[in-house]
Order: C-alpha cells, then sequence, then structure tokens
C-alpha cells in the first residue's frame, strides 16, 4: 500500500500526458503541456539551474571525502579503510537535484528509455565536455548485472553511450567488463559499505583493448564513487593509462 499511493498519481499523470498526445500530437515530455519541442523552453529553463559542466581531480575528491568523513589524515583514511581514488578527474554536467534528479529516476526506474536521447545531447552539445573528449580513447559505460538488465530491460548508461558513439570518434566498448557478482543496491549504504559491497563486483574481457588507452568511464550518477572508483582500480589493474569518469549528474 505504501509504495501503491505514488504509484497511483504517477500512473494518472502519464496516462493524462498520453490523452494530451492524442489532441495535441506533440506535448513536453517533463510538463505534458503541449509542444513541438521533446522538452520545452519552460522546462528547459527549469534544468538550466542545475547545470555545472565541472571537471574535478581526484585529489580534490579524496579531500571531500576525508571531510566528509572527518578523518584526520589521509594515511590513517587509507590504512583503515583501504581506500584510494583511482581515476584521475570526474566530469559531470549536473547537481543531482531536484528536477535532474527526478528525471534521472524516472529514466533508470520507470521505463523512461526514450530519455537516453536527452541525456545524451547534453553531454554532445558542450564544448567543455567535446574538447576534453579528445584526449580519450574508449568510453566504457557502467555494466549491470544480467539479471537486473533483464528486469530493467534494458541498462540506462549503454543507450546513452551508444547515441554518443555515433557523434564522436571514441570506440564505446560496452562488453569490456562485465559484472560478475550480484550487488545489493548502493543507495542505503554508506561509502564503506558501498565499497565493501562493490568489491571484486567487475571483470576485465578484454585486457589488450584496456592496455595503454585513456578511458572514459561513463555512468548516470555519481554519489560515493564506490562503483567508478572499483572498475578504475582493475582498469589501472591491466595498464589504462588515463581515467575520465563521466557522469550526468553528481551529489
Ligand atoms: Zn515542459
Amino acid at each position: 500500500m505504501k509504495n501503491f499511493v505514488p504509484n497511483f498519481f504517477i500512473l494518472i499523470k502519464e496516462i493524462s500526458k498520453k490523452i494530451n498526445n492524442l489532441f495535441f500530437h506533440n506535448i513536453c515530455n517533463i510538463c505534458g503541456k503541449p509542444n513541438e519541442n521533446f522538452i520545452c523552453e519552460n522546462c528547459q529553463k527549469r534544468i538550466k539551474k542545475f547545470e555545472k559542466y565541472k571537471i574535478i581531480n581526484s585529489k580534490t575528491l579524496e579531500r571531500q571525502i576525508l571531510n566528509f568523513y572527518q578523518t584526520k589524515s589521509y594515511d590513517e583514511f587509507q590504512s583503515n579503510y583501504n581506500s584510494k581514488i583511482y581515476f584521475n578527474n570526474l566530469f559531470y554536467c549536473f547537481e543531482y537535484k531536484g528536477l535532474i534528479r527526478k528525471l534521472l529516476l524516472k529514466y533508470k526506474f520507470s521505463g523512461a528509455s526514450y530519455f537516453c536521447h536527452f541525456f545524451a545531447n547534453v553531454i554532445l552539445n558542450n564544448k567543455k565536455i567535446n574538447e576534453i573528449l579528445k584526449f580519450y580513447d574508449i568510453m566504457i559505460p557502467v555494466p549491470m548485472d544480467k539479471i537486473k538488465k533483464l528486469k530493467r530491460g534494458y541498462n540506462q548508461t549503454e543507450l546513452i553511450a551508444n547515441i554518443i558513439k555515433k557523434e564522436k570518434k571514441l570506440t564505446v566498448k560496452a562488453d569490456a567488463i562485465k559484472k560478475i557478482k550480484p550487488t545489493k543496491t548502493q543507495s542505503k549504504l554508506n561509502f564503506f559499505e558501498r565499497q565493501e559491497n562493490i568489491r571484486e563486483a567487475f571483470f576485465i574481457e578484454n585486457k589488450e583493448a584496456i592496455k595503454n588507452k585513456n578511458i572514459v568511464l561513463f555512468d548516470d550518477i555519481y554519489t560515493t564513487g564506490a562503483t567508478v572508483n572499483e572498475i578504475s582500480k582493475i582498469l589501472k589493474q591491466v595498464g589504462a593509462k588515463k581515467i575520465l569518469v563521466l557522469v550526468i549528474a553528481k551529489d
């Protein structure tokens, strides 16, 4: 019953959008009002508020984690938690808040796979990220385990990466890494529990394809970074040169 009430309202909202679609042909995919574009001007303005297009290096991220957990020194942090950031930089397009959070959750969990074009364009239309991507050879979307992907019907990061692949010279290797261990949903775990949960969950299929390459590891949402960090660790172990974690939104 607890989950039924919000789902019921989502359903009514979706049905009313469909009815609108019958009469007006094109509607905004966020507010549902008649509109020629995928997203209306008003909703585009609402999205703009969360834009960041920011790059952070791993040292800054490490400092942020230290501050958050109030650990005295990095050495202590490493020895206590066996923790280190393995990727070189993080680039994020939005803050994971408000409307952006709502859209990403809808894209990920409510079957709204058609939002992949919108999110791919967020990356493709940004000058800053296009300049950075020139220095990279391969893009790898964060994999899902087989059962989860079957249940959802799609891997949300793979859909976006495949659109980017068509527009860019970047090679997309969606099958370079396999998720070999089913893991608990990360959202209810803290940083260290997430790290433990995700440990040894991935396997590199083609090590030669990774060696000496600059890699873009692509994910939708960055929260503690435990998943992308675990993948970065094994990528570096097989000789990846530089790793950029690219995400749509950062928490
Ligand atoms: Zn709208």
